[in-house]
């Protein structure tokens, strides 16, 4: 599995990790055996949140990561409702406790809230300076939010920003994702297949993508990890319950789209104008 530098933290990552959002609706013993297929097969950035089935889903986490915490990219997310500082402090206990662990390796802001970012920031600090999470970072913000952070925290404090990126929304690659290469951020990519609407075969993109998996003996959904994950500062999140799914996303990182492939690709789903808004989940 190809890694790559995660940001100003010095850590080599996993150009593809696992995603955890609403786990807790599937088959519980299915999807901790996907996350463990997903270990087995280098996928050790794992994602999840206090949000995610209300602390359920971390508690599934800690099931899966049973023993082998030292392998993984493990980080999590705070509630912006719950993000003052003393908030932070308190949300990041809970986690961690639920997580089993001692530390996460990351831990974000899940998206720009109520309270002053300067207070979160104090708060993230903190738990580094304690070794209670080793980085922190933020997510769905959009350039003038890093901008606000940044002036706050300052250069090299800021692990990622974890965003929307799909074939179908590119957004990020207008403003957001040159800011972070600009900034040494990683850009965290998240459902990349769309949160389940992926591009069918019925549709002229989704053809096209088909057919560039078709020429490479590979399945669309491969394909698109290896399109996303074309940029260097970009890490990827797919969410799979089944380990036939994880099987496949992990075996995306073996293959090598040509110049050509990536052409047609960008024809098809190309990035739309620039919104206003920040696209969300
Ligand atoms: P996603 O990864 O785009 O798609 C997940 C869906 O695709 C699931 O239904 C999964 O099925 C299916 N799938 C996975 N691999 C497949 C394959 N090889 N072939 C066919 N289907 C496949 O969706 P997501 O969960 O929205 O995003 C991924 C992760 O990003 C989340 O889990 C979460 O950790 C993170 N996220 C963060 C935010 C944020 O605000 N920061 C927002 C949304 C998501 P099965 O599960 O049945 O295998």
């Amino acid at each position: 599995m190809d890694k790559r530098v995660f940001g100003p933290t010095g850590v080599a990552v996993p150009v593809l990790g696992q995603g955890t959002w609403q786990m807790e609706e599937d088959d519980r013993t299915e999807a901790i055996r996907a996350l463990q297929v997903g270990l087995d097969l280098g996928m050790t950035h794992v994602d999840t949140a206090e949000l995610y089935g209300y602390g359920e889903v971390e508690e599934l986490v800690a099931e899966a990561l049973a023993g082998r915490r030292g392998e993984v990219f493990l980080v999590s997310k705070v509630m912006p409702n719950n993000a003052t500082y003393e908030g932070t402090l308190r949300a990041c206990e809970r986690s961690l406790k639920r997580l089993k662990t001692d530390w996460l390796d990351c831990y974000l802001l899940h998206w720009p809230g109520p309270h002053p970012l300067e207070d979160t920031v104090r708060a993230f600090e903190r738990l580094r300076a304690e070794g209670k999470i080793r980085a922190w970072g933020v997510s769905n913000f959009d350039v003038d939010d890093l901008e606000e952070v940044l002036a706050l925290a300052g250069p090299g404090r800021i692990a990622c920003d974890q965003v929307l990126y799909h074939l179908r929304e590119r957004h990020i690659e207008h403003r957001v994702l040159p800011w972070c290469e600009r900034h040494g951020l990683a850009v965290v990519g998240y459902s990349p297949f769309g949160s389940g609407d992926f591009p069918g075969p019925g549709s002229a993109d989704g053809r096209v993508l088909r057919e560039v998996a078709r020429a490479h003996g590979t399945t669309p959904h491969q394909v698109v990890l290896a399109f996303l994950a074309r940029k260097r500062s970009v890490f990827l999140i797919p969410k799979a319950s089944r380990q036939a799914h994880t099987r496949e996303n992990a075996a995306a990182a073996l293959v090598r789209l040509t110049a050509e492939d990536l052409a047609r690709l960008e024809d098809a789903f190309p990035p739309g104008p620039l919104q206003r808004e920040l696209p969300v989940v």
